[in-house]
């Protein structure tokens, strides 16, 4: 676990920024995106996710809204890092399977955040050690997990609620997350991790990064004199960049 964890904090920064502009010209959602492109997409995002640590073993998840209706999501039992394109779960608007392996057993999480963002084309849960770690905390602000300790968590993330803990497959968590999703496009379900929306997956991916990269800011920080910034800067933020 040591050995994850280093490898986590070594690899966990954000991209260079050739790979920035690399993804913002691929987050281009509606444009020339097939079948094929998108399975692609998914597949080289979760790789990119697994090599950084920011997940591991089987665990995280990854689902995409299809052109075609529905969604292609992360199968059950499949690391992030060697995902096969041709084996993706394709569910139709119902949720049902109809081609590829069975779903992730998280698949509601996902569910419950599109229901309630129609505007959303990818959703990304992770168990990312240091957002994972916080969501294990006595005392945190169940309205807003994390200071706003920077301006890009501000733009990426917004304010953040935690979720009450609920074990594995209770389908009382979908309901939980859907409550907060209206309001919300990252929420952090308590002992778990997080569940992060995003208009292409690329800003998905963008969002739980910065949410994952400020958790560990914050344990950093946890018992240092931290001035987060303050409500009228963060409100100005929010005007300037449109950002709930
Ligand atoms: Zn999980």
């Amino acid at each position: 676990m040591a050995t994850r964890l280093n490898r986590g904090v070594r690899r966990g920064g954000l991209h260079s920024r050739s790979d920035l502009c690399e993804y913002e010209r691929l987050s281009k959602w509606n444009q020339m995106m097939t079948d094929a492109s998108i399975r692609e997409r998914l597949c080289v995002i979760g790789a990119s996710i697994f090599a950084r640590g920011l997940t591991f073993g089987s665990t995280g998840n990854i689902s995409v809204r299809h052109p075609d209706g529905g969604w292609l999501m992360t199968p059950t039992n499949a690391s992030l890092g060697e995902l096969d394109p041709a084996r993706l779960s394709r569910l139709d608007e119902s949720g049902q399977l109809i081609a590829g392996d069975k779903p992730t057993k998280e698949s509601f999480l996902h569910r419950a955040m599109y229901e309630q963002r129609g505007e959303m084309n990818a959703v990304i849960h992770l168990h990312s050690t240091h957002s994972v770690a916080v969501s294990c905390l006595n005392g945190l602000d169940q309205h807003d997990c994390l200071p706003p300790l920077t301006a890009y968590y501000v733009m990426r993330v917004g304010r953040l609620p935690l979720v009450p803990y609920y074990p594995p497959g209770d389908l009382e968590l979908a309901d939980a997350v859907a409550a907060l999703a209206g309001k919300h496009h990252a929420v952090l379900l308590a002992n778990h991790g997080p569940v992060v929306a995003g208009s292409s997956i690329e800003n998905a991916m963008y969002a739980v990064e910065e949410l994952e990269e400020t958790a560990r800011i914050y344990l950093m920080l946890r018992h240092e004199d931290t001035r987060p910034l303050t409500p009228e800067q963060v409100e100005a933020i929010r005007r300037r960049f449109g950002v709930a």
